[in-house]
């Protein structure tokens, strides 16, 4: 055998190694960091978190995906779970901070385990199964469910928004109906007999001004714009609706020309053309029956005095995803040039309007010829109440949305998280072998859920959990904790604290692809930072 004295540099220069259970316990503390820190924002009585960028800007929420997004982490490891958040949130758009928390208790728990000289194989194996059979047990114990039952509907969206600030009172009423009434509006019935929709389908509209209380529902599209003209019409009614997405001005050479103007006559001359281009093409509109425009480029302020001339309402410069709502919405179609414009092209809304809104007008285009369009206009005092009123209605619309494609529920308040832990047990005690610590770990990652919902409700999570555990042991399974009254509940359904199944799941499963992750890795091998020129 040759003996190599010279060492091998397989690695840059500067290269940092941490290998085996040193690297294994650095990934695991910043992960459990990160997890810590969403610990306190579980549930209804969770906190809130203020986050500053670094520009200054504020964002006070307790929504998981959105402190782990704002928070800039720095760790790879860590970074893992603001992934396992961000999926979370793409999937479901629920149960962000539940995912990152048990993925913390998994963690810890494992951390346990790797003491005890468990290798982390075992762990991942162990966890592995453990997650299949909870999938398996969850989907035994849901309850099915008419997923066009209102009053059901409300349940789940309280219990989804309730950590919310504004998720609560009147207001949290008022808001969950509405995104209600938005979610039933545009569901779909599919062959299936379930319901679908997009959460794009309800568009929301933040004005800033007036109350949370001021935000509205609108059967149909409402733009952040005005009417171009004075001259113009501010009501339509039997609209019939050009949607444009050329401009309506007579195009500019693309190269510099210069033109030599002798007499006042030519700059006359020169004017009307371009007068007479643009009065054609407006002809050329009003010639449909067109009796309002929507465009996605700009009005020359000639064609706006055309179109008012002829009485049509007007409206420049909309985003191009407006454009395709309101295509949507009416029937029409987008055309890209003003020559191609059929009457058949024109979209169809009962009323076309600008009103006022706070300070400023807005143009609402209501009745449409598709009733599933809908936009809710969201008011509040500062971006910071709008936005987080928005993230409400966002999670509202999609916890809504779950249960209309899997109409299954379970209880909530950690009344599952009990049931599985005791039934993972007795699943472990039949595993046998190292593999059955790594499923009595997982059951009491589990269980981490009630004792931190306990404790934000000023209970003793020991306590409330043993209570718990007894409970379910009498086959009491929808045990849990109600954390708005801080007791412990026989029926937490009863009190109307349920989620859906599909949430669950989904927790149950990224959390532990998040966990099983990090223990697989025992090597980190970082770059040196890039130094930079001083
Ligand atoms: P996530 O981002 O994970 O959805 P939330 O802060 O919305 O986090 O908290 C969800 C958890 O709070 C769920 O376990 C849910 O069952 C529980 N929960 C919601 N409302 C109540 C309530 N009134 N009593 C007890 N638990 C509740």
């Amino acid at each position: 055998m040759a003996l190599y004295s010279v060492p091998v540099l397989i690695l840059k220069e500067g290269t940092q190694r941490t290998i085996g259970r040193d690297a294994l316990r650095a990934n695991i503390m910043a992960a459990r960091a990160l997890a810590e820190v969403l610990k306190t924002s579980l549930g209804p009585r969770g906190l809130d978190k203020m986050l500053v960028d670094s520009f200054g800007d504020i964002t006070v929420t307790n929504d998981g995906a959105t402190i782990v997004k704002e928070m800039e982490v720095q760790h790879p490891a860590a970074k893992l779970l603001v992934e396992v958040a961000k999926a979370q949130d793409a999937e479901v758009g629920d149960g962000t901070t539940s995912a990152v928390v048990f993925a913390g208790a998994l963690l810890e728990k494992a951390e346990e385990l790797l003491e005890q000289n468990i290798h982390p194989t075992i762990i991942i194996e162990g966890y592995t199964k453990a997650m299949k059979e909870a999938i398996r047990i969850l989907e035994e114990i849901a309850i099915k469910v008419d997923p066009m039952d209102r009053g059901l509907l409300r349940k789940i969206v309280d219990t989804a928004i309730a950590s919310k600030y504004i998720g609560k009172g009147a207001i949290g009423e008022k808001l969950a109906n509405m995104a209600i009434d938005a979610a039933l509006t545009v569901a779909e019935r599919r062959p299936d007999g379930t319901y679908d929709f997009r959460i794009d389908d309800v568009k929301i509209e933040k004005k800033k001004g007036g109350s949370i209380a001021d935000t509205q529902l609108v059967y149909g599209i409402v733009l952040d714009k005005e009417v171009v003209h004075p001259g113009m019409p501010r009501r339509v009614e039997n609209a019939k609706i050009a949607l444009i997405d050329a401009p309506l001005e007579v195009e500019k050479p693309e190269i510099t020309a210069k033109i030599n103007i002798t007499s006042p006559d030519l700059i006359k001359a020169f004017l009307d053309e371009e007068a007479k281009l643009l009065k054609e093409m407006v002809d050329k509109i009003a010639d449909t029956g067109a009796n309002v425009v929507i465009c996605q480029k700009g009005i020359d302020e000639v064609a706006q005095h055309f179109l008012a001339k002829k009485g049509i309402l007007a409206v420049r410069r909309v985003k191009r995803s407006d454009m395709e709502k309101l295509e949507k919405a009416t029937g029409g179609k987008i055309v890209s040039s003003i020559r191609d414009l059929k009457p058949e092209d024109l979209g169809y809304a009962e009323l076309v309007e600008e009103r006022r809104v706070g300070n400023d007008k807005m143009v609402f285009v209501e009745g449409c010829k598709n009733p599933k369009a809908v936009t809710i206009l969201v008011r509040g005092a500062n971006d910071m109440v709008l936005d987080e009123v928005e993230r409400s209605l966002k999670d509202a619309l999609n916890v809504l949305r779950n249960v209309m494609r899997v109409p299954k529920i379970l209880p909530g308040g950690g009344a599952p998280e009990v049931e599985l832990a005791l039934r993972l047990r007795e699943f472990a005690a039949k595993i046998g072998g190292k593999e059955q610590l790594a499923i009595e770990a997982f059951a009491a990652a589990l269980e981490e859920i009630p004792m931190i919902l306990a404790e934000t409700a000023g209970q003793d999570p020991l306590e409330v959990l043993m209570k718990l555990r007894q409970l379910h042991s009498e086959g009491k399974i929808n045990a849990g904790i109600d954390v708005i009254n801080g007791k412990v509940v026989e029926d937490i359904t009863k009190i109307n604290v349920v989620e859906p199944l599909i949430v669950k799941t989904n927790v149950i499963k990224s959390a532990t692809e998040a966990a099983t992750t990090i223990l697989k890795i025992d090597d980190i091998i970082s770059a040196s930072p890039l130094k930079k020129e001083e």
